[in-house]
């Protein structure tokens, strides 16, 4: 005989105990009645956020379930035990033999005076989103829009990043001193805060909200710490609650933290009511992940059909990505485990931070935090609770990222919101998945959050199956191809460019490559229009963001060369701002410590006094050293000065895959260092020797000599060659080491290329070359020049004049230095 199940919630987990249901019941023993509040078919929850950039609901729709009495905007209102009947809003009486509860959570807002006001939200359904961009449409500002988020923890972040993308100046305020509290700890908060800032927003911690007033159309919120802040919109982001008061009338027990109690079977005291889910409190625990939600779904449709599973316990590891912020925390990363030891790499310079927790043998990782690079995380998640052989430090340092997805045991989880382990993906590539869709769509694996899609990749690879070369998701190009169509068409913006040849509106890998492609290619200044918006930040700034949120300021100082009357234009500068000034290994004066506001008035000053950008903050070229040479030294065969100082002009500006640095040496004694560079001169008797593909940092590598004895035109010639060539064709971020390394033939086949000219394209690379070198303007200047522009450089846009209270100094010999966050230290095993 045919039973009735109702599933009451129809949210990413009742979806798949539906899906499940009906995947498995292959006799139809059960007819499914689902009750969904929400008007709309279940959708992609985990990917909420990505709603901002199409408005369109149906690309987060999840695949329809046939076989269902789906009833939408129906909720159950009242359920009766006995007679197991539930009265519904439009007034039905449905009957039940199985009932499962799946009615997820609400978000918590705590009780803040004002927190009923109109232009406050919450930020869970696509309702919210929707509610949020329609009050932000009506904010009457002028000038740029801003935004509060109560709660800076993983869906606070998320949620003042979907801000951003409706063009609001976003403002984090999170009680605990540290971002991301739960999953990060002070040293990886430090840096996160560090990364977050660059992303424009604004950050609050140890405080919170004390008042909301509405004064017209805008919000002040004032804040315990005192600061006021002037918004458009109020998202609170503090938590979640389960929805577990169907549960509590029904007389189920809840947990001490809410949540309806159920068993390992996800069974109520009622046997015949299941809870799975954010509502559900199984062992004390309630899951606000999906993948806990979906496992218990899978237990539920188990037991339906006469099964005896159980719920395992779940992984709780979180990864975040935001626009360039990696941050992932999984296993037991704050080590609470008893004897536990820490290994900590902070690298500052590198912006990375990552932790693993071992065991008090070492023998075993039981967790792990990585903020700014995340690419360990998916190899190390699945290691938790294993052995691990050799030094944990090899782990996480620089090195140990290479370690290879053949170590892996197995039965190890590669996706853990899908239960996929590396055997299924392994089967499913033997049995002829070719690509990343494909696996997804055998194996569901990498088909909710995502995290483990660069794992697929990597089984993929490992099995020798060749895989695309795509930039992302958005392109089926790689950098290079999309070079060469941005440069064949004459298409001159981001936008222009997706909508012909690629797809969606892009994210944070395509948009930086597309904007330092059209740099590169000299379409406009880098703040005009649309590809304003599609810069990192230091870009978008045009200085690098340092770690107390403010920026250092570079003027180019061409070969390292410069004037009294320059350097007291610049010591005058850093005397009247307060900035710490240190003399860098590029040969630069770097002026730390302004504040966004004071650095079109710094540059004033410096481009009146004839100096330029440096360049400091963009993938493009830096400096080129060089020492004394024949003006000076006795040793000197070459004058290396004026040679550096005449490539540095050629080259000023010139936009690239990653950061190029140079210097040019007087003679075979190599004071200038010439061979740690992407391309290094070193001066001989007869001219000069050109060596390519060098650079320091954590893999430091010697440059390769490509030409010998040449002369200065020649020279200039090569290395023209040889920069627009690897502008043209290396992938994004790939150093020019690398990228010769990666070449079929290396360095014999650069060599055929830029000077044998064997595939006949060196006319075209100088011209190209010749092209950059006539249109560069200094960018600095652009923006003095443009109000539009000026305009940007606000440190609060919303409260223009408010110093930035996350901003502080401290002295250090002399000068002012910033403030530190925690910064943690090595723990050795
Ligand atoms: C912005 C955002 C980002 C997230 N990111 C991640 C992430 O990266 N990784 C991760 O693991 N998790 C993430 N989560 C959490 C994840 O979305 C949830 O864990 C998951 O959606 C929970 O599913 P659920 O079905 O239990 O609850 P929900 O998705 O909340 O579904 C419950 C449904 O039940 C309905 N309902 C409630 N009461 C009734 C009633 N009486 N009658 C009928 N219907 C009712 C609700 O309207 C709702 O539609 C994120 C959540 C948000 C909001
Ligand atoms: S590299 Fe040669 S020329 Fe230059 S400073 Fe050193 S010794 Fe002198």
């Amino acid at each position: 005989m045919t039973r009735t199940l109702v599933i009451v919630g129809y949210g990413m987990v009742g979806h798949r105990l539906a899906q499940a249901m009906r995947d498995r019941d292959v006799h139809g023993a059960w007819r499914i009645t689902v009750l969904a509040e929400e008007t709309r078919p279940a959708y992609d929850r985990v990917a909420l956020s990505s709603y901002v950039h199409t408005w369109d609901a149906g690309d987060l729709t999840l695949p329809a379930v046939v076989g269902v009495d789906l009833r939408l905007g129906e909720a159950a209102l009242e359920i009766d035990r006995v007679k197991r009947e539930i009265i519904t809003s439009k007034g039905e009486r449905v009957t039940y033999d199985a009932l499962v509860l799946a009615t997820g959570s609400a978000p918590f807002v705590p009780p803040v005076p004002g927190r009923e006001l109109p232009g406050c939200f919450v930020y869970r359904t696509i309702d919210d989103l929707d509610a949020i961009r329609e009050a932000v449409e009506a904010a009457g500002r002028t000038g740029r829009r801003a935004g509060m988020v109560l709660g800076g923890g993983l869906l606070g972040l998320e949620a003042a990043n979907a801000l951003r993308g409706m063009g609001l100046s976003p403002h984090v305020v999170e009680l605990a001193p540290r971002l991301m509290p739960i999953q990060v700890d002070d040293g990886g908060a430090g840096l996160l805060r560090d990364l977050v800032q660059k992303l424009d927003l604004t950050v609050h911690t140890g405080t919170s909200a004390q008042v909301i007033e509405r004064d017209g159309q805008r919000m002040v919120v004032k804040l315990t710490s005192g600061v006021e802040l002037d918004v458009d919109v109020v998202v609170f982001s503090a938590g979640i609650r389960p929805r577990d008061d169907l549960a509590r009338a029904m007389g189920l027990t809840v947990g001490q933290c809410g949540g309806v109690v159920v068993d390992e079977g996800c069974r109520t005291g009622d046997a015949n009511v299941y809870a799975i889910g954010e509502c559900a409190c199984v062992a004390g625990m309630v899951y606000g992940l999906v993948a806990p939600g979906y496992a218990m779904a899978e237990v539920v449709a188990d037991r339906l059909l006469g099964g005896t599973a159980t719920f395992p316990g779940a992984d709780t590891s979180t990864k975040l990505k935001l626009l360039g912020v990696d941050v992932a925390s999984f296993g037991d990363a704050h080590a609470t485990t008893e004897g536990a030891l820490e290994v900590v790499f902070n690298d500052a310079v590198a912006g990375t931070y990552a932790k693993v927790v071992v065991s008090d043998d070492a023998k075993t990782l039981l967790g792990g935090i990585l903020v700014g690079d995340a690419s360990a995380y998916t190899m190390l998640r699945p290691l938790v609770g294993r052995a691990i052989s050799g030094d944990p430090a090899a782990l996480v340092a620089p090195a140990g990222t290479d370690v290879a997805l053949g170590s892996l045991p197995d039965d190890a989880q590669v996706c853990s919101c899908n239960a996929v382990t590396k055997a299924v993906i392994k089967g499913a590539i033997a049995e002829g998945c070719a690509d990343v869709p494909g696996l997804k769509s055998c194996t569901k694996a990498g088909t909710t959050c995502g995290s483990c899609v660069p794992m697929l990749k990597q089984l993929l690879t490992e099995a020798g199956v060749a895989q695309s070369k795509a930039l992302c998701e958005h392109f089926d190009y790689s950098r290079a191809e999309l070079f060469e169509i941005v440069a064949g068409s004459g298409v001159s913006t981001f936008s222009e460019l997706i909508t012909k040849h690629g797809r969606g509106f892009g994210c944070d890998i395509c948009k930086p490559a597309v904007a330092s492609i059209l740099a590169s290619l000299g379409t406009g200044h880098v703040l005009d229009g649309e590809q304003a918006s599609l810069q990192d930040t230091n870009d978008h700034f045009l200085a690098n963001l340092q770690r107390n949120g403010t920026y250092s300021v570079v003027p180019r100082i061409p070969g390292g060369e410069i004037t009294p009357d320059k350097l007291m234009v610049i010591a005058e500068v850093a005397r009247d701002y307060g900035l710490y000034t240190k003399i860098t290994g590029g040969q630069r004066i770097d002026l730390f410590g302004a504040t966004v506001d004071q650095l079109p008035h710094i540059w004033r000053r410096l481009v009146d006094a004839g100096m330029e950008s440096g360049h400091a903050y963009g993938k493009a070229l830096r400096t080129v050293k060089s020492c004394v040479g024949t003006t000076w030294c006795r040793y000197g065969v070459q004058d290396s000065v004026a040679l550096a100082i005449q490539l540095e002009l050629r080259y000023r500006g010139l936009r690239s895959p990653h950061k190029l640095k140079s210097a040019v040496s007087g003679c075979a004694r190599e004071c200038a260092e010439a061979r740690g560079k992407d391309f290094g001169v070193i001066a001989t008797e007869h001219g000069w020797n050109l060596y390519v593909g060098g650079n320091g940092g954590f893999r430091p590598r010697h440059a390769d000599l490509l030409v010998s004895d040449v002369d200065t035109d020649t020279l200039i010639r090569l290395v023209d060659r040889f920069l627009m060539f690897y502008v043209r064709t290396a992938d994004r971020l790939q150093r020019t080491s690398a990228w010769i390394e990666a070449m079929d033939g290396g360095l014999d086949h650069l060599r055929a290329v830029i000077v044998d000219d064997s595939l006949g394209i060196c006319a075209d690379l100088e011209s190209a070359m010749h092209q950059h070198v006539g249109a560069y303007a200094d960018e600095w200047r652009g923006v003095l020049e443009d109000p539009e522009k000026l305009a940007r450089f606000t440190s609060f846009v919303n409260a223009p004049g408010t110093p930035d209270p996350t901003i502080s100094f401290r002295e250090e010999r002399g000068q002012r230095v910033p403030v530190q966050l925690g910064i943690p230290e090595v723990v050795s095993p």
